[in-house]
Order: structure tokens, then C-alpha cells, then sequence
């Protein structure tokens, strides 16, 4: 049998975006950062092209304002472009309409440095949830095409526990949208997080390896690899935040591009576009009872 195609994608924001530093830095701070997202992002592109790899790149509005030339860059390298919301606000702490309006905002300025028409979206920090379902009806009415914000796991900022761990349909009013959650494995009945970000940072590659290659071979499932272009720049700028948020953000920065390249051996990839045609959706979810999801 052929190697099943995982998904490889890019949430592409500076390391002063991250959810952890909110409390610390305000949005009207970000302009006097010292920005490393131009840099970061070319050298994680190099090396995906490196490995003939092409990506879903999650394109943060704030960044696609400031640096049209990079998503240009993005899409010229054959990566797919896609939105990440313009000002990086978790959903559930927004309405519907300042939702609506910062996806439109996005959109605007992702598709005009990139030429191509935006079809998927990437909350930040997976902040679709139970409180947030209704994102989904939002995204859908705007035209969107898939979803890749449910982590169907508990964490304490994020995660649908009951979501379907498999590429799902959404029946939303007249338009469907299609969900990808993030990847889990499934360990003595319990859904446990792998393939990207904190989970292929902090805990040990066997740990993503073993669990992209269970994914593959025993459930025949795409995993959807993701990674932020400050995780392999171990030389950023350090911000003030709690313990837990420092942990997560700064542990083994320098071991990333190392890890990255292994995994780019070990696995297939291509993006969320090519990768979701092949995949027939694992459930097909009525949004109007949100008990359906949640
Ligand atoms: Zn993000």
C-alpha cells in the first residue's frame, strides 16, 4: 500500500503573537518588537524546499499587511496560503460579528499580497471550542472551504474532547464546511496530542514519530503536522510570561530544525488542499444542535 500523504502546515505569526504573551504585551506594542517572522519563515522554507515539501501556510493578517512581499514569497514557492485571522484574539473571546469582521480583514490583505483565493482558516490556538461553535457558521457563510481550529482534546486553553479525531463534513445551514482536527492517537481509550507545535517541541521525536506512523499505517489517516516559524529560531528575543507559558514557548527551540528535518525524511507531506480531496470525511456533523460536536 502507498504511504498515506500527511498534511504539513505553517501558522505563520512572530514569536510576540503567541497567546502566552498576551497578558504581557498589549497590540498596540507589537509594531516596536523586533520582528523575526521574514527571517524565520524564508529558512523554514528553504528547508521544507529543501525536501521538495510544499505547506498550508496560515498567514496572520497583521503580518500579510506588514510583509506582502513574504506571503508573495509563500505562494511563488507553490505553498498553499490560507488565514490565521488578523489580530491573533482567541475566537471564543470574540462575537460573531467581530469575528466575521477580523476574518474579512484577513482575508483582504492575505489575498491581496498573495493573488490566490483564501479557502481555509486556523484559529488561533485552536480557540474553537464548545463556547465557539458557532465560528464554524461564520466561516462557512464567508465561503470558507475547511476549518483546521478543533483539537479534539482537554487543555486548558483549547480542545473539543467529543469532536471526531478524523477529517469531518459540518452541515452548516446551506454550506458545508469541512473540519480538520488536530492529530491524536488514541492511547488505553484516551485521545493524546501529537504531530506538531509544543508536542513535537517538548516531548521526544519518537513520541510524534511513533504516533504519525501508527496514524498512517494502523487507521490508514493522514496527520495534520503543524509548526510556527519562531519555533526554530532559538535565538528570539525572550518576553516575560508565567512558568508554564515560558516552558511551552521557549523549551528546545534548538532541537526543532533538527527534528524537523527527520521528519521531513521519515514522511510524506503535502498541503491541506491536496491532502483533504483524498480523504473522505470520517462523520458528517448537523451544526444546528451543537451538542452534535461538543
Ligand atoms: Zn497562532
Amino acid at each position: 500500500m502507498p504511504a498515506v500523504v500527511n498534511a504539513m502546515t505553517v501558522d505563520v505569526e512572530d514569536y510576540f503573537h503567541v497567546s502566552a504573551f498576551d497578558r504581557v504585551l498589549s497590540r498596540d506594542d507589537w509594531p516596536a518588537q523586533e520582528s523575526r517572522v521574514e527571517a524565520n519563515t524564508e529558512r523554514l522554507l528553504a528547508l521544507l524546499a529543501e525536501h521538495r515539501v510544499r505547506a498550508t501556510c496560515f498567514v496572520l493578517g497583521w503580518v500579510a499587511e506588514r510583509w506582502p512581499g513574504l506571503v508573495k514569497s509563500i505562494a511563488a514557492g507553490g505553498h498553499e496560503v490560507a488565514s490565521h485571522g488578523y489580530w491573533h484574539r482567541l475566537v471564543y473571546t470574540q462575537t460573531p460579528d467581530q469575528f466575521r469582521e477580523d476574518l474579512r480583514r484577513a482575508r483582504a490583505v492575505i489575498e491581496n499580497a498573495s493573488g490566490i483565493r483564501v479557502r481555509g482558516y486556523r484559529a488561533p490556538s485552536f480557540s474553537i471550542t464548545a463556547k465557539s461553535l458557532w465560528a464554524l457558521d461564520v466561516l462557512a457563510e464567508e465561503g470558507y472551504d475547511y476549518d483546521a481550529s478543533i483539537f479534539p482534546i482537554r487543555h486548558d486553553r483549547y480542545g473539543l474532547p467529543s469532536a471526531p479525531r478524523h477529517i469531518f463534513r459540518v452541515h452548516c445551514g446551506t454550506r458545508d464546511l469541512v473540519e480538520v482536527p488536530g492529530s491524536t492517537v488514541r492511547v488505553a481509550g484516551v485521545k493524546v496530542p501529537m504531530a506538531g507545535g509544543g508536542y513535537f517541541r517538548l516531548l521526544p521525536y519518537a513520541w510524534t514519530r511513533w504516533g504519525i506512523a501508527r496514524l498512517n499505517r494502523v487507521e490508514r489517516q493522514p496527520a495534520v503536522f503543524y509548526l510556527h516559524p519562531w519555533e526554530i529560531d532559538p535565538d528570539q528575543p525572550r518576553l516575560a510570561a508565567n512558568a508554564l507559558g515560558r516552558f511551552r514557548h521557549y523549551r528546545n527551540l534548538h532541537r526543532t530544525e533538527g527534528r524537523l528535518r527527520r521528519l521531513l525524511e521519515e514522511f510524506r507531506f503535502a498541503p491541506l488542499g491536496e491532502v483533504l480531496p483524498t480523504q473522505p470525511p470520517s462523520a458528517v456533523l448537523e451544526r444546528a444542535p451543537a451538542a452534535a460536536v461538543a
